[in-house]
């Protein structure tokens, strides 16, 4: 019998939703990881994993060398189970147990915390990005265990801090030996099989302007006024280097390296023109390009508007790099263990495992770039409706999610 077939039946449906239910409603927005890890370990533990727990403090690794930086830096849990073969590869299956905040919790019908499930769906945040992920990891080792399968080789469940933040949980989990021969992310792809991600770098823009009544406001230099020119600066770069940097992973895709503002903060009453304003927000890393490189595209484009502006020319903005730092990883599309992904995919769904990039960042930078492990993002959900309000998993592609990860688990470490 096919491998597939012994693994099928032992997929468990009720406890894949609740699972999941379980972790969506322990909170873990970044820096509150806590509870919902306790919850992992746990769970890790009853499926008979040697779990090792510890507290991962971002001041102490500070110095490493390929730290990726983290705004949030209270010490946190991180869970990584060993499930040891007699020999042969080690396949590591990574999560990140962190979410984004709700955000204005008014906006949601289904409350970000309450894991409602609604036909096929199952809502809340973390739903897709990426609890639906962690949970078809257990459902995978769950499986394997239930069938009576025994590995040749060795699983190792990571579920991880700070991915949202910059990834501060895997480069703990790496740096504390916690390695293997190859990694499968559960980032939500529908399934696809991405072997590599873009960077990104997060900015803040100061921009001044002059503070003054607002019923003589022509006495004032508005500093949101001033930011438009700045802000059609970006749109022309964005559009530029959308254009100009192109990989065939990203074929077809309209926007593979976006630049996005995702915070503006300026004035401080109704009744003063805004005397500074502050823009936060993301630009992506094209596969190929350094960090570096695209940083000096946006100071650049930033003093430009800046020139050709009367009051900014002697007044300039500022340009800061805050927060986490992803490289673009290190793509590996031709190596086994992708193939072999794609193949067993394709076995399950009954169509072809669709390959791309991604233009988000992840952790997978981490293990391909810093210790030369080949890996890949797979894994149940939507992309488009991760830090979104109403976010939500269907149930149906975490089940098969997790058929495919155990299938994988045996191929790629051998069955006794
Ligand atoms: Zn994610």
């Amino acid at each position: 019998m096919a491998v597939k077939d012994r693994l099928a039946p032992h997929i468990d449906a009720r406890r894949l939703t609740e699972s999941l239910s379980a972790l969506v409603r322990l909170r873990s927005v970044t820096g509150e990881e806590d509870a919902a890890q306790e919850w992992m370990a746990k769970t890790l533990a009853e499926l008979g994993g040697d779990v090792d727990v510890w507290r991962v403090d971002p001041a102490d690794l500070k110095a490493r060398p390929g730290y990726p930086g983290a705004r949030v830096d209270s010490p946190r849990l991180n869970v990584v189970a060993n499930f040891p073969g007699p020999g042969g590869p080690t396949l590591v299956l990574n999560g990140h147990i962190d979410t984004v905040t709700p955000g204005d919790e008014q906006g949601w019908t289904h409350a970000p915390f309450a894991a409602d499930v609604v036909g096929d769906r199952l809502y809340g945040r973390g739903a897709t990005d990426m609890k639906g992920g962690l949970v078809a990891i257990l459902g995978a080792v769950g499986a394997v265990r239930a069938a009576g399968i025994r590995l040749q080789g060795s699983v190792q469940v990571q579920s991880v801090i700070g991915e949202e933040d910059g990834g501060v949980g895997a480069f703990a989990a790496l740096e504390r030996g916690h390695t293997g021969d190859a990694v499968i992310i559960c980032e939500p792809t529908q399934l696809a099989v991405i072997p590599a991600h873009a960077g990104v770098t997060i900015f803040r823009i100061t921009v001044p302007g002059r503070a003054a009544h607002g019923c003589v406001r022509a006495e004032g230099v508005s500093a949101l006024e001033r930011f438009l020119p700045i802000h059609s600066a970006l749109r022309a770069l964005e559009e530029e280097r959308n254009r100009t940097v192109r990989h065939p992973l990203y074929q077809g895709m309209a926007l593979p390296w976006p630049l996005s503002i995702g915070m503006v903060h300026a004035g401080t009453w109704p009744a003063i023109v805004p005397e500074r304003l502050v823009a936060e927000g993301r630009v992506g890393v094209g596969l190929g390009e350094t960090v570096e490189d695209v940083r000096r595209q946006l100071e650049a484009a930033v003093e430009g508007a800046a020139q050709a502006d009367g009051f900014l020319r002697d007044h300039p903005p500022t340009v800061e790099w805050v927060g986490g730092v992803w490289e673009p990883s290190r793509p590996s599309p031709d190596h086994p263990m992708v193939r072999m992904l794609q193949r067993v995919a394709a076995d399950v769904t009954g169509t072809p495992a669709r390959v791309c990039g991604a233009p988000y960042g992840s952790d997978l930078r981490l293990f391909t770039n810093m210790f030369g492990i080949p890996g890949v993002l797979f894994g149940p959900g939507d992309i488009r409706l991760a830090h979104f309000t109403d976010e939500y998993v269907s149930l149906a592609e975490v089940e098969r999610a997790a058929l495919i990860l155990a299938a994988a688990v045996c191929e790629y470490c051998g069955v006794r």
